[in-house]
């Protein structure tokens, strides 16, 4: 008999504000038509749940009580009526949310800003419902090859395969990176592997450690220099990169990427800025040296499937990103260890 009809509660991390997260027993979710119940073996850490932690909320989707963590893969325990191309057993990966597939933008190919995007959160718990939009659209069954910590990479990944893309980069192109967490040492292995030449720029020396490990060509502490001038002085003297991709998110390192690119080169301001941050232009450099300025926002499902891809064929050498491995019991810590700068890049939560 299966263990789950004799429980009906499970272990799960419930965030009541800022900094206050308490490990509690809470009712297992059950599954309706369309959905799935997953068992989770790994949760990843990022830097949205820190932010979460840190701020107690999440403007959008997290109003405390409530569990969070959302990159995570697992078994599935339950299959809802018509979700039968699941079935208990199934080692598996699911994307943080599940677009509709009806509003203007799904029908533009830009399922990424779709109007009724539905996300899930609750990675940081022992089972975890997923809804019938991302079972329909971004449930995936893992290859024998990749394993849990591996495929919960998947939705960063996805994010970071995205832009890539829409920046158009082409092998031989100088690339810079601004900001070299867990997302932006992505960008550096995934564009090492399409032979382009990486500068990277971040703030910590064990991130400019990695970033090396991991192919950058050239790493610039930014609290040591003029970083700007520094990435001007290494590409084609003083011509600017061909692309800069800025993964922080603020008024500064968004500022510092307009002038580090070339003319006619690209701009991917990946990081958001907090809401309301307001950005000069100079609109000298944007009309007469004919710079393009790209964004990007989350992933669609193609692009969690080619994230998968990317890592069963080791394209992204996923477990250098996942530097530890704790138990859910000690998430607080964890989590409180990351807000210190530890050095950690990600740590799989197991519960
Ligand atoms: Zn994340
Ligand atoms: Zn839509």
């Amino acid at each position: 008999m299966r263990e789950l009809i004799t429980r009906e509660r499970m272990t799960a991390a419930v965030l009541y504000g800022k900094r206050d997260v308490r490990i509690e027993q809470i009712p297992i979710p059950r599954v309706g038509p369309g959905e799935v119940l997953v068992r989770i073996k790994a949760a990843l850490t990022c830097g949205t749940d820190l932010k979460v932690y840190r701020q107690g909320f999440h403007a959008r989707m997290i109003v405390p009580p409530a569990v969070f963590g959302h990159e995570l893969s697992g078994v599935v325990e339950e299959v809802g009526e018509g979700a039968e191309s699941f079935a208990p057993g199934m080692r598996v990966v699911a994307a943080n949310s599940g677009p509709c597939n009806q509003c203007f933008y799904c029908e533009r190919h830009l399922a990424n800003l779709c109007e009724n995007l539905q996300f899930i959160n609750g990675a940081y718990a022992e089972f975890i419902k997923i809804p019938e939009s991302i079972v329909r659209q971004n449930l995936l069954i893992l290859p024998d090859n990749v394993s849990f910590h591996e495929a919960a990479l998947v939705e960063p990944l996805a994010c970071v395969l995205r832009a890539i893309e829409k920046t158009e980069i082409e092998e031989g192109d100088t690339v810079v990176v601004i900001g070299i967490g867990p997302i932006g040492l992505m960008f550096v292995q995934v564009l090492k592997s399409m032979g382009a030449r990486v500068i990277a720029l971040g703030n910590r020396g064990s991130q400019l450690t990695m970033a090396s490990a991991m192919g950058a060509d050239y790493v610039v502490d930014s609290t040591k220099s003029n970083v700007v001038e520094e990435v001007r002085k290494v590409t084609g003297g003083r011509r600017g990169a061909d692309v800069v991709i800025e993964a922080v998110g603020s008024k500064e390192t968004w500022q510092q990427a307009m002038g580090m690119v070339r003319r006619g080169g690209t701009l991917n301001l990946f990081g958001g800025c907090p809401s309301g941050t307001h950005i000069p232009l100079d609109s000298t450099l944007i009309h007469y040296s004919e710079i393009t300025i790209k964004a990007n926002f989350h992933h669609t499902p193609r692009h969690i499937r080619e994230a998968l891809d990317a890592i069963h064929r080791g394209k992204l050498k996923a477990r250098s990103l996942i530097t530890g491995e704790e138990h859910l019991a000690s998430l607080g810590t964890v989590l409180e260890r990351l807000l210190n700068r530890n050095g950690d890049i990600k740590i799989a939560i197991i519960p």
